[in-house]
């Protein structure tokens, strides 16, 4: 697993080198809208510690800061008024899901209809990709 980049663009966030339009802190997670939204409502919910992704955190990050990080999604749903029209949070991690920083962040799509769950990508024609159960 890549190590832990201290400059990456969401550790200058939540340092506040770096401007971000701010929905919901919690002790161990912040919430801010993404530069460049996919929806008309994209915000991103981040821990504060420096975990490269949910691999990362999965393994490595309290039972504190993981029971936190998830309220926090929850709550910022709730706040950004999605809850009853519904929402999708997705998360990247590494290469295969073009995972482009490296600081774990949940995103929050919401505020229209989001379509099938995922669309094209890199999947090869003959499906052949596919498991067999
Ligand atoms: P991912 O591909 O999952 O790593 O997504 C990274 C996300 O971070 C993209 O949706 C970007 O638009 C978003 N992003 C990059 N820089 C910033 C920034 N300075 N403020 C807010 N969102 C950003």
């Amino acid at each position: 697993m890549a190590n832990y980049d201290s400059n990456n663009i969401f550790a200058k966030i939540l340092r506040d080198e770096i401007p971000s339009k701010r929905v919901l802190e919690s002790n161990f997670a912040l919430a801010f809208y993404d530069i460049n939204p996919q929806a008309p409502v994209h915000v991103l919910v981040i821990p504060k510690g420096p975990y490269v992704s949910m691999a990362d955190f999965s393994e490595n990050a309290s039972s504190e800061e993981i029971v936190d990080l998830w309220r926090a999604v929850g709550e910022t749903a709730k706040k950004l008024g999605l809850v009853e029209g519904g929402y999708r949070i997705l998360s990247n991690h590494s290469t295969h899901a073009h995972q482009e920083v490296f600081h774990l962040h949940i995103h929050i799509l919401g505020g229209h209809p989001l379509g099938p769950m995922l669309e094209g990508g890199d999947v090869p024609p003959d499906g052949s990709w596919q498991r067999s159960a």
